[in-house]
């Protein structure tokens, strides 16, 4: 079944909110089988609306609204789709037997036009709000469907997997299977080169690339009548996919990557601590945001001038005199002086030029320079960014931290 979102709201059209209602909707349609067409966003206008509609309906059976079910003026979703649909509005007393109820909870007087939306269309399938007042609703006539859901995602997404899901589930025509594939250390282009004749001969499973800031993400998916053959299919390519390009790729199942390490770390129990400069604690920020981590964290410093670089990690003055703090030789020795301090089994560091300004032609902004000890290793990369902005240059640092460090882990043999 070919599906619209239309989400409503003005502000969404001003940039005020992002509409995250239809990234939510499209990834669980896609799922349970349906084909997402379009996303269309319209203004608090009903004339705009209806045209809307009649562009979706042009070429989708379904059509999913979010926003503008509320008991205001310009809350107007509802009123016009059953119009819409040739439906007459009536009073929906479960509806409004549970908003007297809330309002009751809350120690809240109900207002007149709350009451408007326990109307609704008479030939309505309707979906309790569980999570605020206004009741969603499915509408269909002539092999046409509607569904109308509430605008703030809590409301929308509750109403979606208690109400929603079961009423669409054998509305669908098949099953969809996919997979994300996350990649670090290779461009786009080489990455497409790389899976060309794939990408080329796809029917299903099909393969895409997705560029990230600083990452790559490979999506594989297939549709089928059977979920298992779906699986199966998908499985079967990514088999193909990691034996070309399988150096690169960090975790199937959509992870970021300082979660794919964190876990890492804690099920080896390594032990592990940072100290940065150009980065100022975005390593230790992502590596503290995974549940659990303080089992293998110790520490973690950010050492950004010179004072703090020796002071703290034992960094030479010799070193950062002769080679500069942004070098290979400073980065060594962060590393090494903060094993000393900690004694974590892993201990990384990082230095480079973050921009706009601060670089000569022998240290250009956006070089970077990865330290890392981890038992009798010790590595050093040397990244030299393409300098997008400094907010880019300082992520990109941070991922390769991670990168270093996972490479690390898996060149642990225990
Ligand atoms: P209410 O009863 O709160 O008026 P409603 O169903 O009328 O709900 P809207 O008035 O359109 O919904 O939106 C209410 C709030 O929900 C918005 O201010 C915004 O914060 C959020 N919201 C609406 N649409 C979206 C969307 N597409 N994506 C993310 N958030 C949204
Ligand atoms: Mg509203």
């Amino acid at each position: 079944m070919k599906v619209a979102i239309i989400a409503v709201g003005t502000e969404l059209l001003f940039g005020q909110t992002v509409n995250t209602n239809a990234v939510y909707l499209s990834r669980e349609l896609n799922l349970m089988g349906f084909d997402v067409m379009y996303h269309h966003t319209v203004g608090d206008n009903p004339a705009r609306l209806v045209e809307m509609l009649d562009v979706a309906y042009k070429d989708c059976d379904m059509v999913i609204t979010t926003g503008g079910l509320g008991p205001t003026q310009d809350d107007l979703t509802k009123e016009i789709l059953n119009d819409y649909f040739g439906d007459e509005l009536v009073l929906h007393e479960p509806s409004m037997e549970s908003m007297k109820e809330r309002f009751e909870k809350l120690g809240r007087k109900m207002t007149d036009n709350n009451i408007k939306q326990a109307y609704m269309p008479s030939r309505s399938h309707v979906f309790k709000n569980d999570q605020g007042t206004a009741p969603g609703c499915a509408l269909e006539k002539d092999g046409k469907y509607a569904i109308c859901l509430p605008g703030p995602p809590r409301e929308m997404t509750a109403m979606f997997e208690s109400y929603v899901r079961p009423y669409l589930e054998g509305r669908t025509d098949g099953s969809m299977c996919y997979r994300l594939i996350r990649t670090f250390g290779i461009g786009e282009s080489d990455l497409e080169t790389r899976l060309m004749d794939i990408i080329d001969g796809q029917t299903d499973p099909t393969l895409a690339t997705y560029a990230k800031e600083g990452e790559c993400y490979l999506r594989i998916a297939s549709k089928r009548a059977d979920a298992a053959e779906a699986e199966s299919a998908v499985k079967g390519m990514l088999a193909d996919v990691k034996k070309r390009i399988g150096e690169f790729i960090y975790d199937c199942d959509n992870r970021d990557l300082w979660d794919v390490v964190g876990e890492k770390l804690m099920a080896k129990n390594i032990t592990i601590s940072s100290a940065e400069s150009c980065t100022g604690g975005m390593f230790a920020e992502k590596l503290t945001s995974v549940p659990g981590i303080s089992a293998v964290f110790e520490r973690s410093f950010v050492t950004y001038s010179n004072g703090a670089k020796e002071e703290i990690l034992g960094v030479k003055k010799e070193t950062l005199e002769k080679h500069g703090a942004v070098s290979e030789e400073t980065a060594m020795e962060m590393a090494k002086g903060l094993r000393k301090v900690s004694g974590s089994r892993i201990c990384v560091s990082v230095t480079g030029v973050a921009g706009p300004d601060g670089g000569t032609p022998e240290k250009p902004v956006g070089l970077v320079y990865i330290g890392a000890v981890c038992d009798d290793k010790e590595v050093c990369r040397k990244v030299q960014m393409r300098n997008i902005s400094r907010q880019w240059n300082r992520n990109f640092s941070m991922l390769h931290m991670f990168d270093v460090v996972n490479r690390l882990i898996d060149g642990i043999k225990d």
